[in-house]
């Protein structure tokens, strides 16, 4: 009984913390501490350092192996259904910096 209590609380609370998961680890996390990318609609990316962009999002959890794997762009194609190529790899790398100062 006192576990279906601990899970009941631990559910209500969750609600009011959106959660999203590292486009490469897949960790999940409060979306607050995930580093944003959102997709341009022109195609590309661009870091999001506010987190409110409009548009479709891919997240990384920060860490450098994350970033290390992004930047290759496949990941984040993926995500966000784009053509991975030269310029994808380096608008990624360009976020990295924004994000990894
Ligand atoms: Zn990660």
């Amino acid at each position: 009984m006192m576990m279906l209590n601990c899970l009941a609380i631990k559910n209500k609370m969750s609600r009011h913390v959106p959660e999203r998961s590292c486009i490469v680890c897949s960790s999940k996390r409060d979306k607050r501490y995930l580093q944003r990318m959102v997709r341009l609609p022109e195609g590309g990316v661009v870091a999001d350092v506010a987190g409110g962009m409009p548009g479709r999002g891919a997240y990384l959890c920060g860490s450098e192996d994350c970033w290390d794997l992004a930047v290759s762009g496949d990941r984040v194609a993926r995500a966000l259904r784009l053509n991975r190529n030269t310029r994808l790899a380096e608008q990624i790398r360009a976020a990295r910096d924004v994000f990894c100062l």
